[in-house]
């Protein structure tokens, strides 16, 4: 059983994109059907593979955006002078095949065990989707571990599964810190993540929260040093960096 879990993982498998969904102007949902699929936990990503007509191939990650027991499903930020995420946001369509490999990473996971601590999520940009999957299995699963998720977005229309995130029920606050641009009348954080924020949002080192961090590496260096300089042990934080330069 083991063995071909492993194998799965390892093979390059064909799925089948059954719809896109529009998350924002540059983002979207990519729901897949993927027969071969040996499940997933909340957290981990998988590998995209695309080949051209000439044989030229080119591969990137992407995080599993839906829980365990869920359908796959990817959430794709557009980066104008990309390889991968213009064709995958702009040029796949309902019924197309794409090649998956996965899911990848036994670190970056939530397992649902609610016994323990609270979870300090915090996310820039896209870095929510593996955030979102952890939150739809805490859902999916009733428990009520207690959730803090702290969003760092460039204004409120770039918000990821907004509709979704302002409808988390009892134990999960959401907060969004918009750092381009805010609505008129914004109460809410602005500006990125830093320390001083962290102290006025992030549960109290002494509350043994688990953090996971996710979003482009310098973003996910800054927030992970701050929560270790305000107290957290270095174990307790956990990281997945998309690479990039940040902006969010
Ligand atoms: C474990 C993991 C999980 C990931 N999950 C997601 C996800 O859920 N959703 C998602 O949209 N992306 C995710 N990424 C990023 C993704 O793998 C690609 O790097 C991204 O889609 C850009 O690919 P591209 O081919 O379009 O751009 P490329 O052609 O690779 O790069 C184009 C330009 O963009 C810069 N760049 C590359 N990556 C980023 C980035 N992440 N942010 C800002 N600038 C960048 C490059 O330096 C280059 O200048 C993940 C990365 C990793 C490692």
């Amino acid at each position: 059983m083991a063995g071909t879990a492993v194998r799965g993982r390892l093979t390059w498998q064909v799925s089948a994109v059954t719809a896109l969904i529009d998350e924002t102007a540059s983002v979207k949902t990519i729901e897949l059907q993927a027969p071969d699929w040996a499940g997933h936990l909340a957290g981990q990503h998988l590998d995209v593979r695309l080949t051209a007509e000439d044989g030229y191939r080119a591969e990137r990650s992407y995080s599993i955006a839906s829980a365990p027991g869920e359908p796959v499903a990817l959430t794709v930020e557009r980066l104008e002078d990309g390889e991968v995420s213009p064709y995958l946001t702009e040029e796949l369509r309902p019924g197309d095949d794409l090649e998956i490999r996965g899911p990848v990473g036994g670190y970056f996971v939530w397992d649902g065990d609610d016994s323990v601590t609270p979870l300090m999520l915090i996310a820039g940009g896209s870095g929510v989707v593996p955030l979102r999957s952890i939150l739809r299995h805490r859902s999916n699963l009733r428990s009520t571990v207690p959730v803090r998720l702290l969003y760092s977005a460039r204004s409120l229309a770039d918000v990821i599964y907004r509709d979704e995130l302002d409808q988390e029920g009892a134990g999960v606050e959401v907060i969004y810190t918009l750092t381009r641009q805010q609505p008129q009348g914004w109460t809410g954080h602005r500006g990125r993540v830093d320390k001083s924020m962290l102290s006025e949002v992030a549960w109290p080192p002494d509350q043994q929260a688990i953090a996971y961090v996710c979003g482009p590496t310098p973003f996910v260096e800054t927030v992970a040093s701050s929560l270790v300089g305000l107290g957290y042990p270095a174990q307790r934080v956990k990281t997945e960096r998309f690479g990039g330069i940040g902006g969010s």
